[in-house]
């Protein structure tokens, strides 16, 4: 790994941006004449419609919804890379319950298809970077929702129609980073459990040992006060100095080592893949019909792609980044949990205790008072670091069970009774 320093790195965007606005008079009509922000909106607002019925696996939405990447990927000068020269990769799932997912085979009754959607920029060069974003999203809301008004339309603006405009505005982009291949990723049955991304690493139409790095997006449209998060920080010793060599913006960045996380990343990190998630963090929106539009921060989108760019120009086209494994919570000793306190951790919270980001109606922590911006600090009297003793606190209550939780609000410490 070889890091340029910083002068050199502005000095070469700027020349390659130069590059890139004598080049880009011709004939595509997105560079031509709409700013970054403006087709990221447009794209956000094409995906979050209401007549995408939430993008849910399988659904007549979804299909829309991955007939417009193609397009759009086709428009950018993509090349097809899913099954026989196709945009499209389909999986087909029998039972779909997230807890017992099995392929099955398409026309077995009661299975569902939906579709990755691939396009690849091949500039000849030895590595690929996968830049991957799910464009599936909660439907109706019957499973997955924290709404609790009955089936209603969830949009997924942030979640994740976000990730797929920031592909897509880097698909564009890096249409003159020679020095690395691009598959562009579009993935599906991600809300359902990483269906799709966990699909795609058993069933890859490259050849993912010349893959030398994942960056996956999901949730990425609402930057606040420059706050983001990167996880998977831990999977190669380099990207702690990449991110800080490439962070010109200044973010406020939260960096989780493990490779396991909510979202798409973690199918290739179990692949032994270096592999990324950036997320500009959880919101009172999140997993509810509220997820709209009007709600994204396109500017802050800008930014983030203005980040991803400086990273891969800093990253060393000729060797693969070295992976490594990450510590991740052992399965065997994390509790299984039979309660809920009904919370939205702040993930990107990074101080003593846990901070909550939303509550859900009827849940112990609504029903004791509990609001969001409260910081758990004891639960069942255990002082709560972080979000690992708070599961691990949580793991050792039972059905039935009250217990005493002391959280911070405006800095004055409160009881709560929690009834669970
Ligand atoms: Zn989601």
């Amino acid at each position: 790994m070889e890091l340029i320093p910083t002068a050199n790195l502005l000095s070469k965007t700027l020349f390659l941006g130069f590059v890139t606005l004598l080049f880009s008079c011709g004939p595509s009509k997105w560079l031509a004449t709409q700013s970054d922000t403006e087709q990221m909106l447009e794209d956000i607002t094409f995906l979050a419609d209401d007549k995408l019925e939430g993008r849910t696996f399988g659904s007549r939405g979804e299909t829309k919804a991955g007939i417009y990447i193609s397009k759009r990927f086709n428009q950018l000068g993509l090349k097809p890379m899913g099954e026989r020269g196709t945009w499209f990769q389909t999986l087909t799932v029998n039972n779909p319950n997230p807890h017992t997912v099995e392929f099955a085979k398409p026309g077995d009754s009661g299975s569902k298809s939906g579709r990755n959607v691939l396009g690849y920029i091949d500039h000849g060069a030895p590595y690929t970077i996968i830049l991957g974003a799910h464009y599936d999203h909660l439907g109706y809301g019957s499973f997955g929702s924290l709404y609790v008004g009955g089936p209603a339309i969830h949009n997924g603006a942030d979640d994740n129609a976000s990730g797929v405009a920031m592909i897509l505005e880097l698909a564009q982009r890096m249409q003159s980073e020679t020095e690395f291949n691009f598959l562009i990723m579009a993935i599906t049955g991600e809300e359902n459990g990483l269906w799709g991304s966990n699909y795609y690493c058993d069933h890859p139409t490259i050849d993912l040992s010349k893959v030398t790095a994942m960056f996956n997006f999901d949730m990425v449209g609402r930057l606040n006060e420059n706050k983001m998060a990167i996880n998977g920080t831990g999977t190669s010793p380099v990207w702690p100095d990449l991110i800080k060599a490439a962070n010109l913006a200044n973010l406020n960045i939260t960096q989780g080592e493990s490779g396991i996380g909510p979202s798409d990343h973690t199918s290739f990190y179990l692949t032994d893949m270096p592999t990324i998630h950036f997320f500009t963090g959880a919101h009172e929106d999140y997993h509810k019909p509220s997820d709209d539009v009007h709600l994204i921060n396109a500017e802050g989108m800008d930014i983030i792609a203005d980040m991803v760019s400086n990273m891969i120009e800093l990253m060393d086209s000729n060797e693969k980044l070295p992976f490594s494994k990450t510590k991740d919570p052992d399965p065997s000793s994390t509790p299984t949990m039979e309660v809920t306190l009904g919370v939205l951790p702040d993930y990107l919270y990074d101080g003593v205790g846990m901070r909550i980001d939303g509550v859900r109606e009827g849940k112990p922590a609504a029903n004791a008072g509990m609001i969001k911006g409260d910081v758990i600090m004891k639960l069942a009297g255990k002082d709560i670091k972080d979000i690992y003793v708070y599961m691990e606190a949580l793991g050792t209550l039972h059905k039935g069970d009250k217990a005493k939780l002391v959280a911070l609000r405006d800095g004055k410490e409160i009881e709560f009774d929690i009834q669970f």
